[in-house]
């Protein structure tokens, strides 16, 4: 069933331009997960700040999502710099009996703007089903937040050749139908890359990336599909950047640990050339 939604896909949105880069601006995301105490991630962000005030003018866009205690104080580190603040996760209710849960207007409210969502770890850690993830993404939209929703498969499900299969699935049920290129930015992410140094080899990331798109289109229309940014994560570093950053529908990176020491991420922001 999604191999043949995939196909109509194929067939249907095959003027989607090739060869010819959209207008997308590259977003450089790091995603600090459970790591850093307080001074660390100030310090962390004061160091991204001054970095990307040196860059000038660029064509990037920066974005931190640092663990939920130290939020605020990020957002002041980085005050004056064109850093934007995310967050990790946040719950599909804006207050009430959810213990340990942060709502979309609590995030709002110390100055995020991003929140990560459907990241694989949360998927394994706390069974997160694309349901969720979609009832997330939309409290999410309607409260003000841009989301990265996040999709990926196993090693065992790239190996059974179900890459493609399992990203239409995850799309089409973690992505709701209110997603459009201004609030929503796309992750791939394959499991077996993120935090392993392994990579898929940058084909496979295009051909992944092309298929996501082709699923968008079907699913959100040409336009917002042509508009919508898709990027990459796993083991992304300074030294494979470039090859990952250049490809035609790669908009940008997700980036675990090396968004932990200002140099790699910016080494990983230089080397974003289109
Ligand atoms: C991630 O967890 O989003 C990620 C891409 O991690 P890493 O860069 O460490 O592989």
């Amino acid at each position: 069933m999604l191999k043949s939604f995939f196909i109509r896909a194929n067939k249907d949105e095959t003027n989607i331009k090739k060869g010819k880069k959209m207008a997308r601006k590259l977003l450089i995301a790091g995603n600090w997960k459970m790591n850093g105490l307080l001074k660390d991630g100030v310090d962390l962000a004061k160091g991204v700040a001054a970095e990307v005030k040196s860059l000038g003018k660029t064509d990037l866009e920066f974005l931190v999502c640092p663990p939920f205690p130290i939020l605020t104080f990020v957002k002041k580190a980085l005050r004056g710099a064109k850093v934007a603040l995310g967050a990790q996760d946040c719950h599909f209710d804006v207050k009430g009996a959810h213990t340990g849960d942060v709502s979309p207007v609590m995030l709002t409210d110390v100055g995020c703007t991003y929140v990560i969502l459907g990241h694989s770890e949360r998927r394994a850690d706390h069974d997160e089903s694309n349901e969720l993830i979609s009832k997330k993404t939309i409290a999410a939209h309607q409260n003000g937040l841009k989301t990265i929703v996040c999709i990926g498969e196993t090693e065992a499900e790239r190996d059974e050749g179900k890459t493609i299969d399992v990203c239409t699935k995850q799309i089409l049920g973690s992505v709701p139908s209110c997603a459009d290129a201004k609030n929503t930015v796309i992750a791939y992410e394959p499991v077996w890359a993120i935090g392993t140094g392994k990579t898929p080899t940058s084909k496979d990331v295009q051909e992944v990336h092309a298929a996501i798109r082709k699923v968008l289109s079907k699913k959100l229309g040409k336009s917002i599909a042509n508009k919508m940014r898709i990027l990459y994560g796993g083991s992304v570093k300074p030294s494979n950047a470039k090859e990952f950053l250049s490809l035609e529908d790669v908009d940008g990176a997700l980036i675990g640990g090396a968004s932990l020491k200002v140099e790699d991420f910016l080494g990983i922001a230089k080397n974003a050339v289109k």
